[in-house]
C-alpha cells in the first residue's frame, strides 16, 4: 500500500512538475550603469549570445544575470563600451533559497516576512472575506491560459447609517502583472491587511472613501512558474505555434500595440507581445472586468523596481490632458512616502520620458480606452528583483501611505 502510494506520488509530482527548477547556480547579478549608447551596445551583445538573457533597463543602468560561462565575454565588452560594473549578487542560486526560506507552510501563519505562491495568497484573499463579510467580497475578473482565477478583493465599507454606498469612486490597484516582481503582490496583501486592520484614523479614512478592487496578482500562472521553476519568469505561460511559452502581459494590452519595447517573437524570454492585442486570456478578460466598472477614478499598477512613479503614456511624450494635476497629486503620493522611512521615489513623470517608451501596457490602455482620471504606475523599490522578505512591511508602509497621499491630493483638486 505505502509502495502504491509512493508510486502515485512520484507519478503526480512529477506531472505537475515536468519543467525542472532552475537553480541560478553561480549566476551572478549586475548592475551596468555608463553612456546610454554603451548599455544599449552592451544588451545586444550579450543577447546574440543568450536569448534567455535575464536583464532589465532604466533610464541610465541596466543589470543583468549572467551564468558563469559568459563572464569572459561581458568582461570584454563591459571594457569596450567603457562600463562601470558592480555585482549586486554573487550567486543567485543563495539568495533565491534565502528568500523562500522564511515561508510558512500554513496558510493560518500568512504573513509579510515570507513570500507566497499564488495558491496561499488566493486563500488569504478567500479567506480576508469570510473574516470581513460586511465590507468584503470576492471578486473574479478573468482566468488564465492554465485555468487559475484572476481573483480580486472588494472593500466598501458601509455609511455609518448601514448602508452600503453605491457612489464611491472606484479605486482599483493591479500587482503582480510581471510574475518576477515578487515584491509587488506581497506589498499589495500588505496593503489590504492595513486597510482592513489599521486603527490609525487617516487609513481608516482611506478605506472608507473609496470603492477599492485590489488584485493582487494578475498574473497567476506566470508568478506560480517563477515561484516553482524560474525565478526570472515575466511572462504569461500560453503556448505558442511554434511551442514557446508566455507573452509579456504589459505589452499585450490593445493600445498601440507592438510598437515600443516589444518582441514579435515567441521565444523571446522578457519582451513578446502576443500574437495579436489581447492574445492572453490573462488581459482580455481582465481589461472587460476593468470596463464593466462604473465611476473608475484611481487606476494604480505596481511594478518593481526603480523607485518611480510614472504616468501615462508609456508609448509617447504626449501629456494627457490633466498631466499637471496628476504630476501634483503624485507629488503629493511621493512626499508622504519618503516620510515613511525617508526613501524619495523619482518622478512623477511619463513612463515614456522617466524610463522608457513601451507599447501595450495596462497604464495606457486604462488611460486611453475608457479615460480614467487618475492613472499611475509605481516602481517599487529595490536594486533588483530580489528584496528580502523580512523587510516587506517597510515598502507596504510606504505604498499605505503613498495611496493616501493620491487620495489626499485627488480631494484637494477636487476629483472626490
Ligand atoms: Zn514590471
Amino acid at each position: 500500500m505505502l509502495l502504491l502510494f509512493f508510486l502515485h506520488f512520484l507519478y503526480f509530482s512529477h506531472a505537475v512538475y515536468v519543467d525542472k527548477y532552475r537553480d541560478y547556480k553561480d549566476y551572478k547579478y549586475y548592475e551596468l550603469t555608463g553612456s546610454r549608447e554603451g548599455l544599449e551596445n552592451l544588451r545586444k551583445f550579450m543577447l546574440n549570445i543568450d536569448e534567455n538573457l535575464v536583464h532589465s533597463e532604466s533610464l541610465n543602468k541596466t543589470e543583468v544575470i549572467l551564468s558563469p560561462h559568459l563572464v569572459k565575454l561581458f568582461n570584454d565588452a563591459v571594457k569596450k563600451e567603457n562600463l562601470k560594473v558592480k555585482v549586486l549578487h554573487d550567486d543567485i542560486s543563495e539568495i533565491i533559497r534565502l528568500e523562500k526560506g522564511n515561508t510558512r507552510r500554513r496558510i493560518n501563519k500568512f504573513s509579510w516576512n515570507a513570500y507566497y505562491d499564488v495558491n496561499d495568497i488566493h486563500q488569504y484573499i478567500l479567506n480576508t472575506t469570510k473574516a470581513n463579510p460586511e465590507w468584503t467580497e470576492l471578486i473574479i475578473a478573468g482566468k488564465s491560459y492554465e485555468g487559475r482565477k484572476i481573483l480580486g478583493l472588494r472593500i466598501n465599507t458601509p455609511y455609518e447609517n448601514g448602508q452600503r454606498e453605491t457612489g464611491k469612486p472606484v479605486f482599483f490597484i493591479e500587482s503582480g502583472i510581471h510574475a518576477r516582481e515578487w515584491i509587488a503582490p506581497a506589498t499589495t496583501t500588505y496593503f489590504i491587511n492595513q486597510l482592513l486592520t489599521s486603527r490609525d484614523p487617516d487609513i481608516r479614512r482611506l478605506r472608507d472613501q473609496f470603492d477599492w478592487r485590489i488584485f493582487p496578482t494578475v498574473n497567476p500562472d506566470g508568478y506560480h512558474y517563477s515561484y516553482n521553476v524560474d525565478r526570472y519568469w515575466r511572462k504569461t505561460r500560453s503556448v505558442s505555434s511554434n511551442g514557446c511559452r508566455g507573452a509579456d502581459p504589459n505589452r499585450n494590452w490593445d493600445y498601440n500595440w507592438g510598437q515600443h519595447s516589444a518582441s514579435t517573437r515567441p521565444c523571446d524570454y522578457q519582451l513578446y507581445a502576443g500574437s495579436k492585442p489581447f492574445s492572453e486570456i490573462e488581459t482580455r478578460t481582465l481589461s472587460k472586468y476593468i470596463s464593466s466598472i462604473d465611476n473608475l477614478l484611481f487606476y494604480v499598477a505596481f511594478h518593481s523596481y526603480a523607485s518611480l512613479l510614472l504616468l501615462p503614456y508609456s508609448d509617447s511624450e504626449e501629456h494627457v490632458d490633466n498631466y499637471d494635476d496628476l504630476v501634483q497629486i503624485g507629488q503629493r503620493s511621493i512626499e508622504y512616502g519618503s516620510r515613511v522611512n525617508g526613501e524619495k521615489y523619482d518622478g512623477p513623470g511619463t513612463a515614456a520620458e522617466t524610463l522608457y517608451k513601451a507599447s501595450g501596457g495596462s497604464m495606457d490602455w486604462v488611460r486611453y480606452a475608457l479615460k480614467t482620471p487618475l492613472v499611475y504606475t509605481y516602481e517599487l523599490r529595490g536594486s533588483s528583483f530580489h528584496w528580502p522578505p523580512e523587510r516587506i512591511p517597510e515598502q507596504g508602509d510606504e505604498v499605505v501611505q503613498m495611496m493616501l497621499g493620491l487620495a489626499d491630493g485627488a480631494k484637494e483638486l477636487g476629483y472626490y
